[in-house]
């Protein structure tokens, strides 16, 4: 069974080539374009691994990494907070709102992967990761 990631992200160009380079490498991908949406759909699709873009409309990504950890049948899924290059504070405030880490914004296609990999091993949790 293909593990499922979560991609909450309002950019289409962002969510159109973190989606391509997911489905390449086996996964299945569910997408959100709100962070209600996105947190909506957390409780229900139960996945392996939540990428959030940080600047979203409405409600910004630390409000939605707060949300999703008040979900106790979330609490073991990484959340990978997708930042801007140059905001490193961005990064700080992504881990206190309960985000495990970040990736840089462009998304860099040759190492997508194995930076979302390092979540899904450093913190497995359910969504069809079996060991
Ligand atoms: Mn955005």
């Amino acid at each position: 069974m293909k593990p499922t990631i979560l991609l909450i992200e309002d950019n289409e160009q962002n969510l159109y080539l973190a989606t391509f380079l997911l489905e390449q490498n086996g996964f299945n991908v569910v997408p959100a374009r709100s962070g209600p949406e996105g947190i909506e759909l957390a409780g229900r699709v139960q996945p392996a691994l939540i990428i959030l873009d940080i600047q979203l409309p409405q409600m910004d990504g630390y409000a939605v990494a707060r949300e999703l950890r008040q979900n106790p049948a979330l609490k073991d899924v990484p959340i990978v907070a997708v930042t801007s290059y140059a905001m490193v504070g961005d990064r700080e405030r992504a881990l206190e709102a309960g985000c495990d880490g970040y990736i840089e914004k462009p998304i860099n296609p040759d190492t997508f992967r194995s930076q979302i990999e390092k979540y899904l091993k450093a913190r497995p949790a359910g969504g069809g990761t079996e060991p």
